[in-house]
């Protein structure tokens, strides 16, 4: 076979010509990947940290084995089921205020699509016509898909190519400061006739750099949202599921938004499945008697019973087990641990919130070397552009977490010393 003729899988965010082959993983088991070689890495990202439970847990998969045996898929168009209506009931009780408005769907950049699209439907059934742009914030990820990019950092290399075919949002800083404040409330004010509402991660923005803001800078956003009459989407995709140190990142700002995404960690790892849960006034906009003010949307796996099943699973063990506790825990070593290394003279910051540990570098590194470093002193880290981070399972062993912090500190003092 020719080189060309060998790369039968696309590889995500690859130049698959020049990039190093991807290792073949075999088994994973609480929080180690296992090679096809023997190899052990002790992983530090949990699968872009969607296993906060570690892998392979074993009353997820009970559950799971039990779905699959019962019935692992059913259309949800005129049918329902106990799996999805538990899972949407415990969410909207876990939810801060009126979030009780569930719709399912497989992937986050798919619940931001719906989110986008139910802000500008719900215009549209106001009957209110010309709503249709969003104000982002600057660093921004959203997802993929052309809706959910169109909201990411306009400045961001992969994005910024596809302007032409891309609805054109607003976008402002995060306003960390009154003069941010100021700008915000005033962009707001200019074009709130044309919007249908602000998108905010909440907390941290990760794929955009694992960049943090206090509580307050989101109580703000929320704050300036509310007295333009604008819904708040929270994209809670990273945030939510205790990896900032609450279940939800909102509730440390008293911020309730008016629809949350929810993917990444909601079914520990195991499936792909999402939520856009609005609260009840959203909701109420679509409940009519015409036809046409429905919801638009209906995925063919939409609510997968076998997902809702692993999903279910997972809040059982948020009820179980010390996860908060356990994110305190990993939060005070990740700042012990990385902290020192913000006195390097390559390190721009160190960022710690919740179980995020992130260290940036004052260049961007030769990052293909560092992942092979990585992988040679037995850890599974991925930096990407400046930054190296952590996001371990929230069970992490102790002495893993250790190999990890001390991995990153000595890749870190090698790349950023001197
Ligand atoms: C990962 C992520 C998404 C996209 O989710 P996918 O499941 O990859 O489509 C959207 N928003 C945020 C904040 C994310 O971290």
């Amino acid at each position: 076979m020719t080189a060309l003729g060998t790369h039968n899988l696309w590889r995500p965010y690859t130049q698959m010509k020049t990039a190093a082959p991807p290792l073949e993983a075999v088994a994973t088991r609480g929080s180690r990947i296992t090679l096809a070689d023997g190899r052990e890495l002790i992983d530090g990202i949990a699968s872009w940290w969607t296993a906060v439970h570690g892998y392979n847990h074993p009353h997820i998969a009970a559950a799971m084995a039990d779905q699959l045996a019962r019935m692992p898929h059913v259309m949800f168009g005129g049918l329902t089921h106990a799996p999805a209506e538990r899972l949407g009931q415990r969410l909207a009780a876990l939810l801060p205020g009126e979030l009780n408005h569930v719709f399912f769907t497989d992937s986050g950049s798919v619940a931001v699509e719906v989110a986008l699209k139910m802000a500008v439907q719900l215009w549209l059934n106001r009957g209110e016509t010309g709503r249709t742009r969003v104000l982002a914030f600057r660093g921004g990820y959203h997802g993929d898909t052309m809706g959910a990019m169109s909201a990411c950092d306009p400045e961001e290399g992969m994005h910024r190519r596809f302007g032409a075919y891309l609805p054109t949002q607003l976008f402002a800083d995060l306003p960390r400061g009154p003069e941010q404040e100021a700008a915000l409330d005033a962009l707001l004010a200019r074009h709130r006739h044309e919007l249908a509402a602000v998108i905010v991660e909440t907390l941290v923005q990760g794929a955009g750099g694992m960049l943090t803001h206090p509580p307050e800078v989101l109580a703000t956003v929320a704050r300036l949202a509310r007295r333009h009459g604008l819904p708040l989407i929270a994209d809670e995709i990273f945030t939510g599921f205790a990896r900032t140190g609450s279940l939800f990142a909102c509730e440390q700002a008293g911020v309730v938004p008016d629809i949350l995404c929810l993917s990444k960690a909601l079914t520990g790892g195991t499936m792909s499945l999402a939520a856009t849960v609005a609260t009840t006034e959203i909701f109420s906009a679509f409940w009519s008697d015409d036809p046409s003010a429905a919801l638009m949307h209906g995925p063919t796996f939409m609510a997968n019973p076998l997902a809702c099943a692993a999903a279910n699973a997972s809040l059982d063990l948020f009820e179980t087990e010390p996860r908060l506790d356990q994110a305190a825990a990993i939060a005070a070593r990740l700042r012990d641990g990385l902290a020192p290394l913000a006195r390097l003279a390559g390190v721009r910051e160190v960022r710690v919130l919740g179980a995020i540990g992130a260290v940036q570098f004052t260049v961007t590194p030769d990052l293909a070397d560092l992942k092979r470093r990585f992988v040679a002193r037995g850890v599974w880290v991925r930096p990407f552009g400046d930054i190296v981070y952590l996001t371990p399972a929230l069970t992490i062993a102790s002495g893993d977490l250790d190999r990890l912090i001390e991995a990153v500190a000595a890749v870190v003092t090698e790349t950023a010393g001197g």
